[in-house]
């Protein structure tokens, strides 16, 4: 009943390109026509501590607008689509298979009350759930760092270094496989830098996955 009632005030629409929904495709998230151009692949990226990395997208396009969306426009909802779409892309993968454990990358409180919600989490939440994986919550952030826009390689390093912790129930990954999750992999930084303080604290190996990936390579 609520459901339907949300569904008059707040119509389903595509999450790549915001055209509305009949009742088959809002099931999906993605309209007929996006499901078969917007499909997701393997982007390969590599960066410093972890493993393996890829992404199912590349950050242009409908893709950039969606991300952007669930980023600032409070599509919370978009997070159990993009678990869907990059299991389609690396349930099979030992990204997922090898995997013990989920993680995210920690947002800032600041940007939480923000935005109410933690979409990164959320994300890395929805993945557990469709996989049948663990979700840990271990990550956070120590303290508050810069917007990553606009700086450069060494200036995003700079700024990352030594603003993530892992929380004090760190003996759960300890020998484990960590898969970390993000929106998008951009220089690797954050990701680099989260992988790092995992190993720190015991993780054998450190996955990442991330919805997309920004086509320039740094
Ligand atoms: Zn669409």
């Amino acid at each position: 009943m609520l459901d339907r009632l949300l569904d008059l005030l707040f119509p389903p629409k595509c999450v790549f390109c915001h055209s509305l929904l009949d009742e088959d495709d809002s099931k999906r998230g993605i309209c007929s026509s996006c499901y078969e151009k917007v499909m997701p692949s393997v982007h390969l990226f590599e960066g410093e501590f972890f493993d393996r990395g890829a992404a199912a997208y590349i950050y242009s396009g409908n893709i950039r607008e969606s991300l952007h969306r669930f980023k600032f426009g409070g599509r919370k909802e978009y997070a159990s689509v993009y678990a869907d779409l990059l299991i389609k892309s690396f349930g099979d993968s030992p990204l997922i298979t090898e995997a013990d454990v989920i993680v995210s990358v920690p947002t800032n409180r600041f940007n939480l009350r923000k935005r109410g919600y933690d979409h990164t989490g959320l994300l890395a939440h929805r993945l557990a759930e469709k996989s049948g994986k663990d979700y840990l919550n271990v990550l956070s952030k120590t303290r508050r760092t810069r917007p990553m826009f606009g700086l450069k390689p060494n200036e995003r390093k700079a700024n990352i270094l030594g603003s993530i912790e892992v929380r004090s129930h760190a003996e759960q990954i300890g020998g484990k496989t960590v898969l970390l999750t993000d929106d998008i992999f951009t220089t690797g930084a954050t990701a680099s830098e989260c992988a790092r303080v995992l190993k720190q604290a015991g993780a054998e190996k450190v996955f990442v996955i991330t919805v997309a990936k920004t086509e320039k390579s740094y």
